[in-house]
């Protein structure tokens, strides 16, 4: 997958930071690519870039520097990404990394790629709306009806809300907005 590398907004912390692009670009983007493999593992189909956790992979000096946002405080599967990015990297023969952790700002479903709510959808979950949409309208990810009625608040850990299509009687999962 190819991902746009580029610095987070407004972040100035690494006044020393030396750019050696044409060195470490091949390298970041294969850090990039590698990266793909770590999975949500409640929605193995969504990678951290699907998700919009991974924010940036950089190198300094001879460090990789990998920048993450959790998706909520007290997330459990933040916890077993992080083992993930660990042990891809230290697999492919990159020891020296750090990744750092950004709460603000603070993970929102529009940080899901378009590419992750499609993926979402075909996994038979209800993908999340924007978040300044009016009205939410959650789609049957089996018939696509929007005549859905929400049966439980509560789903499992990963979806929060359990949905029926009233057309194709399909129980799902909806990811709610955040
Ligand atoms: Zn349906």
């Amino acid at each position: 997958m190819v991902a746009v590398v580029s610095n987070s907004a407004g972040q100035s912390d690494d006044a020393g930071t030396v750019d050696m692009r044409t060195n470490s670009d091949a390298e970041v983007s294969t850090i990039w690519d590698l990266l793909d493999e770590v999975k949500d593992p409640e929605i193995p189909v969504l990678s951290l870039w699907d998700l919009g956790v991974l924010r940036n992979v950089e190198k300094s000096l001879d460090k990789i520097i990998i920048t993450i946002t959790p998706t909520y405080s007290g997330c459990p599967a933040m916890e077993t990404m992080r083992q993930d990015i660990e042990s891809i990297l230290t697999r492919s023969g990159y020891p020296n990394y750090e990744i750092r952790t950004v709460l603000s700002p603070a993970w929102t479903t529009d940080w899901m790629s378009d590419e992750g709510k499609q993926k979402l959808e075909q996994f038979g979950i209800a993908p999340p709306g924007h978040t300044k949409a009016e009205t939410q309208t959650v789609c049957c990810p089996r018939c696509r009806s929007e005549d859905t009625l929400l049966i439980s608040e509560y789903g499992s850990t990963a979806c929060k809300a359990m949905y029926q299509c009233s057309q194709c009687k399909e129980a799902f999962c909806y990811f709610k907005v955040i």
